[in-house]
């Protein structure tokens, strides 16, 4: 990558996988100046297969949107969702196979959310999976 500053071309001098991304520390051997590069993993490749078959593009949005609807009125703002949402990418970018079932998805987010609001946690899950008995929404609680 070339010197921002001088077009030169940089040295690496730190390279850091955080999971979603990858962040790497330059350093120009010219002028000297320092700075700090970040490589995102491709998210488009990342599906969602849903409970009928269909297959969809994962959607960062789409996972906030339904977090956010699950914590309304909860004191947990959108900073606090968006970490959320990122402890799961990292989760789920790292994973070999680039299709994930809604019910793996809705699982890993009830994993966060029991965390830190029972009832965001109730209202997901109630929402996400499709209970039949009380009993299977307990059973389910009982095994996350
Ligand atoms: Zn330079």
């Amino acid at each position: 990558m070339p010197c921002p500053s001088c077009g030169k071309p940089t040295n690496v001098t730190d390279k850091r996988n955080e999971g979603f991304r990858i962040k790497r520390r330059r350093k120009c051997s010219i002028c000297q100046m320092r700075f700090v590069t970040y490589e995102y993993l491709d998210s488009t490749k990342f599906k969602i297969v849903k409970k009928n078959g269909d297959i969809e593009k994962y959607s960062r949005d789409k996972l906030k949107r339904g977090i956010l609807m699950a914590v309304y009125k909860r004191g947990i703002d959108e900073h606090m969702v968006n970490d959320i949402v990122d402890v799961i990418e990292v989760e789920i970018f790292t994973r070999k196979n680039h299709a994930l079932t809604t019910s793996v998805l809705g699982s890993l987010v009830l994993t966060q959310l029991r965390k830190i609001d029972i009832v965001a946690f109730i209202r997901f899950a109630s929402v996400y999976e499709n209970y039949t008995s009380i009993e299977q929404f307990i059973y389910k609680i009982n095994n996350l």
